[in-house]
C-alpha cells in the first residue's frame, strides 16, 4: 500500500526504531495521528529535548543531563569500587536492587571483533585513567553481560588491569549464559554481586 507522504515518512522513521516491524511502526503511526496536537507535540518535543540535553558523563560515560552524572557527584556512595557495565540500561538495572553503593563505569559497547569493534572502540582508556588517577580504588566488579562478547571483554579487561594489583572481580553466572543484564531479575543480579569471584 502507498501511504500519503507524511504518513509514509512517519511510518519510515518508526520502523527504524529496534524491535519495530513495519506492522508495528505503521500502527503506531496511526496512534499519533490520532493524538491531540498537544500530545503529538509533547511526543515530538520529548524527542528534541532528550537528544538535546542527555549527554555522556565525562567521567563514568553514563548518559545523563548534568555533568559529572548524578552517581559520580553522589558524596554518599563509595569510591573504592568502580562496576564497570556495558551500558546505561545496566545502571539502571544494578541501581534498582538497591545494593551496590560504588561507582560504575560505562562502556558504551563490547569489544566485538566480528563486528569490527576493539578496545579503543569502547569507553575503555577513560577507565584506565581514572584508575591511575584515583589510588583509592581498590576493586574492579566486571558486570557485562554472559555471552561471547560480555565475556570477551570481561578478560580483556581483566588482563588488562593485572599488574596494577587492583582487584578484579567478575559477576557470577546466576545470570542465564547468554542474557542480558537489562532484563535480568533484582534477585538474580543480586545472587550475580554477591557470588562474583576474583579473576
Ligand atoms: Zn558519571
Amino acid at each position: 500500500m502507498q501511504y500519503p507522504r507524511p504518513l509514509g515518512r512517519l511510518v519510515g522513521e518508526l520502523s527504524k526504531l529496534p524491535g519495530i516491524g513495519n506492522k508495528t511502526a505503521q500502527r503506531l503511526a496511526f496512534h499519533v495521528l490520532s493524538l491531540s496536537d498537544q500530545e503529538a507535540g509533547a511526543l515530538a518535543d520529548s524527542i528534541t529535548e532528550a537528544k538535546r540535553s542527555m549527554r555522556y558523563c565525562s567521567v563514568c560515560g553514563n548518559l545523563t543531563d548534568q555533568d559529572p552524572c548524578s552517581i559520580c557527584s553522589n558524596e554518599a556512595r563509595r569510591r573504592d569500587v568502580i562496576c564497570v557495565v556495558e551500558n546505561p540500561q545496566d545502571v539502571m538495572a544494578m541501581e534498582r536492587i538497591k545494593e551496590y553503593d560504588g561507582q560504575y563505569h560505562v562502556l558504551n559497547g563490547v569489544i566485538s571483533p566480528m563486528d569490527g569493534i576493539g578496545p579503543e572502540d569502547i569507553n575503555l582508556r577513560q577507565l584506565i585513567v581514572r584508575l591511575q588517577e584515583h589510588s583509592e580504588i581498590k576493586e574492579v566488579i566486571l558486570a557485562t553481560n554472559p555471552n561471547i562478547e560480555g565475556e570477551a571483554t570481561a578478560m580483556y579487561i581483566a588482563r588488562l588491569l593485572k599488574p596494577s594489583g587492583i582487584r578484579v572481580t567478575r559477576i557470577a553466572h546466576g545470570l542465564p549464559v547468554g542474557g542480558d543484564l537489562e532484563y535480568a531479575d533484582e534477585v538474580t543480579l543480586l545472587k550475580a554481586m554477591e557470588g562474583r569471584k576474583e579473576l
